[in-house]
């Protein structure tokens, strides 16, 4: 991975977007699990998560889509409910797309780790905090579903000091990495049972072979 090549925070209204892929599946995880979704994995990502399963995404060099051209090919699908991923999409203002999008019925969500303002009006804010670029308060307090990655012990402490921070109704999950899960797994569910406010996400694509 050249990391030079990662984007820095340009967060401008784009018409055209970096797509590293699009694909009609089932969200895997979190408070959608099981439900039909169309992903838009927008490439550029600073981060930096040593697990990352998808070191591809860290670079803005993948082919430019047209907002049209992506709503197109959410109705050609039948799913109606857009699932924008990275990458690390908030480091663009999605403004525009959310705009678009919603006035032909898509049902928005997104998939940030926190780390830059989100832009743009979301029917569904996942953030997922990393220890690598800590979240933003005010992407924190408009979460909806907060889902920590469970990687060792500690993450338990660590997640505990993010929900602290999100609003009384965001959804909490803990979810183990997946190298880890063997490992984690029993962990969070012993932590689940002694502090109920958690739910388990698992990645449940990965178990399905899907993407
Ligand atoms: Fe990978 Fe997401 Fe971390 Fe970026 S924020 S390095 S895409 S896991």
């Amino acid at each position: 991975m050249n990391i030079e090549k990662t984007v820095a925070y340009t967060p401008k209204k784009l018409e055209q977007l970096p797509v590293m892929e699009q694909f009609a599946t089932l969200q895997g995880e979190g408070y959608h699990s099981g439900r039909a979704a169309y992903f838009i994995r927008l490439g550029g990502c600073d981060i930096g998560c040593v697990w990352c399963d998808v070191k591809e995404s860290w670079t803005d060099d993948h082919p430019k889509q047209s907002l049209d051209d992506l709503l197109t090919n959410i109705y050609a699908s039948k799913i109606k409910f857009a699932v924008i991923t990275g990458g690390e999409p908030c480091m663009y203002d999605l403004n525009e797309m959310c705009k678009r999008f919603r006035k032909y019925n898509i049902e928005m969500a997104i998939e940030t780790s926190g780390a830059y303002p989100i832009t743009g009006k979301w029917h569904w804010i996942c953030l997922s905090p990393k220890k690598f670029k800590a979240p933003l308060t005010e992407s924190l307090e408009i979460a909806n579903e907060l889902k920590v990655i469970v990687f060792n012990k500690s993450d338990f402490k660590w997640a505990e000091e993010h929900a602290a921070k999100v609003s009384s109704d965001c959804l909490l999950y803990l979810q183990p990495e997946w190298d880890k899960k063997e490992e984690m797994l029993p962990l969070i569910i012993d932590y689940i049972k002694e502090n109920p406010k958690w739910r388990l996400s698992n990645q449940t694509h990965k178990y399905i072979d899907i993407p």
